[in-house]
């Protein structure tokens, strides 16, 4: 619970994973009619959707950035999910902070920064997450920066006999091994896979964090493996992207057929892949994981240009079309015309 003025009045939600904590507020969703989202990253907006498809009239998110998902987007991906959440009846407020959740014992409105109100029923918040370290506090392990239980890269503590994975452990970046703050479960599932080789002798050792997820609402669905171009551009990289839109089908008129956007982020200097994105359909799950096998392995985009990749009609895009190439080949065009100028 972030300190916001009336975090504590009745009605006020966040999404922490306890059934019968879960089950209530669902009870009184189903009475509500005006519900406010505060934080419009990927669990405030599909929770959103999900309660106003379960039919409440007016649903809001709030968000304090310029867009939503700004945090793990570039904009124009972000617009893509603003415009899908506002045809499904949602309404936005970005560039808006909260300032307090008002009413009685009862919550009954959010008030923003710049003074309005908005009437709300029940209140949910969509930001917050933070590691579950009190345990290894107790017992005197090291935390670190983002209130992780400090492990190195075999996931050992400051223990040596006890090891740490998943939204408890602190982690490091696969971009210069700094602390990274993301929390995911794909994260905490490899993170268990080094420890658990590691506990009768060190096998494995996690490459950092790359940063792999995807968001859905509807059929429109967005997916991030690696670093985002303001992500790159704030990690202090001088980057070159690329983007791709084509169908996920050939012919693209066969039935099922989607248009997948995709967007590779390339070191200028390196040539090396630091991450993309993807917009389309749910398609989108696996081509970010290929997107993230790149990146891990460092490839540049001479060698993705050279991907051989497999194409059936029904299940893939065309291998003239294939994105996740071609975006690579234009980024190639792009350092090749960087080169020619300089
Ligand atoms: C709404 C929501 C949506 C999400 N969607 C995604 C997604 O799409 N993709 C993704 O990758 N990640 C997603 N995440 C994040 C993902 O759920 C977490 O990163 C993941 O569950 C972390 O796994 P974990 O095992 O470390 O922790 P948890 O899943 O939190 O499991 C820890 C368990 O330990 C128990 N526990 C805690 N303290 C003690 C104790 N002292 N003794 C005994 N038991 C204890 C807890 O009750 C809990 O059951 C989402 C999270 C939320 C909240």
């Amino acid at each position: 619970m972030p300190p916001t003025p009336g975090h504590d009045k009745d009605g006020v939600y966040a999404i922490i994973k306890e059934i019968p904590y879960l089950t209530e507020m669902q009870k009184r969703l189903k009475s509500a009619k005006n519900v406010v989202v505060i934080g419009g990253g990927f669990i405030g907006i599909e929770i959103s959707d999900e309660i106003k498809k379960s039919g409440v009239e007016n649903v809001s998110v709030v968000e304090i950035e310029e867009h939503c998902l700004s945090q793990s987007y570039d904009d124009d991906f972000c617009v893509e999910m603003e415009e899908q959440l506002r045809s499904r009846g949602i309404v936005i407020y970005t560039g808006s902070k909260i300032v307090s959740i008002d009413g009685g014992e009862q919550v009954e409105s959010v008030t923003l920064a710049d003074g309005k109100k908005i009437v709300a029923d029940i209140v949910i918040l969509g930001i917050g997450a933070v590691a579950n370290a009190d345990l290894a506090k107790k017992i005197g392990l090291r935390i670190g920066l983002t209130g992780g239980i400090v492990v190195d890269r075999a996931m050992r503590t400051s223990d040596a006999n006890i090891f740490a994975c998943g939204d408890c452990a602190e982690k490091v970046s696969f971009f210069g091994g700094n602390s990274s703050a993301l929390r995911l479960a794909s994260i905490a599932t490899l993170e268990a896979r080094v420890a658990g080789a590691n506990v009768f002798g060190i096998k494995r050792e996690t490459p950092g964090t790359i940063g792999v997820w995807g968001t859905a609402v509807g059929n429109l669905a967005l997916g991030t493996a690696g670093l985002t171009e303001k992500m790159a551009k704030a990690h202090g990289y001088k980057v070159i992207s690329a983007v791709n839109e084509s169908i996920n089908r050939h012919p693209g008129k066969l039935s099922g057929a989607a248009n997948v956007k995709i967007k590779l982020v390339f070191g200028a200097n390196s040539g090396i892949l630091l991450g993309g994105q993807v917009r389309g359909d749910a398609s989108v799950g696996e081509i970010m994981n290929a997107i993230s096998a790149c990146v891990q392995n460092r490839m540049t985009a001479e060698q993705i240009a050279m991907f051989q990749s497999g194409t059936h009609p029904m299940i893939t895009a065309s291998p003239i079309a294939y994105g996740i190439v071609n975006a690579a080949e234009a980024a190639i065009s792009k350092m090749v015309e960087a080169k020619d100028r300089s």
